[in-house]
């Protein structure tokens, strides 16, 4: 055990220089050769993905959390006869539950962040509903579009998610699952609007996908028109 000649500290086997005061250790009697001597500690500090990834999204949280409180307490004191604030924190909680609480778990699963998703789109609708005093469209019409985008967005997830499954396929599969998407908007939009229940625009879109489908299935199959295509675009 040796000691700093500088400062005193007391100093590692392997150190080269002090660790407080940089002073160089010259020790005759040094039971390890410098050159041979591993450092006690690593020279670079590695956190791990995960760790970085929940740190960014707890500074990303009080970010959004500073501002709201700074507003709503301004807010609780000029008080202009109503609660402006509503508008900027339930925005705001709204942004923070899409794109910074996936982050903030260890292992986001979509089972239950898309539903937690959804229900917070839907009190987020409510809110604004409630302060505009809507005439029926949150039950008719916002609710059930904001069901179907989610389970949507659950089932394209899903899809990705599934290995094996080759891409013109799965492109398929998100195609067919969009055409049924539209098809439920726009009944949805004529339930509402009481026009007569009829898909016309659906109609199409489901046409499109249709096309867009055997165009990406027929380039998988086909070698000569992939191998056409690729010296078409990439040499
Ligand atoms: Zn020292």
């Amino acid at each position: 055990m040796s000691y700093c000649v500088n400062c005193g500290v007391e100093l590692d086997d392997s150190a080269k220089k002090c660790a407080l005061c940089s002073t160089p250790v010259i020790n005759p009697n040094a039971l390890i050769a410098p050159e041979e001597a591993v450092d006690p500690f690593p020279v670079r500090m590695v956190i791990p993905a995960g760790v970085r990834r929940r740190y960014a999204a707890f500074i990303a949280s009080m970010v959004f959390l500073i501002p709201n409180i700074v507003c709503l307490v301004i807010n609780l004191i000029f008080n202009f006869g109503y609660l402006w604030a509503t508008y900027i924190n339930a925005t705001s909680v709204i942004i923070w539950l899409l794109f910074v609480f996936p982050f903030l778990l260890k292992k986001p699963k979509s089972y239950y962040i898309i539903p937690i998703d959804a229900v917070g789109v839907i009190l987020y609708t409510a809110v604004f509903y409630s302060v505009q005093r809507g005439e029926g469209w949150l039950f008719k019409l916002a609710i059930p579009l904001i069901l179907v985008v989610a389970a949507f967005a659950f089932s394209v997830v899903e899809c990705i998610k599934r290995k094996g499954l080759d891409w013109p396929l799965l492109v398929t599969l998100i195609l067919l699952q969009f055409s049924v998407v539209s098809f439920a908007v726009e009944l949805l939009f004529r339930y509402y609007y009481s026009i007569k229940m009829l898909p016309v625009v659906s109609i199409v879109i489901f046409a499109c996908c249709v096309a867009l489908a055997a165009f990406f299935i027929s380039v998988k199959r086909n070698k000569r028109l992939r191998a056409w295509l690729l010296r078409k675009f990439f040499i």
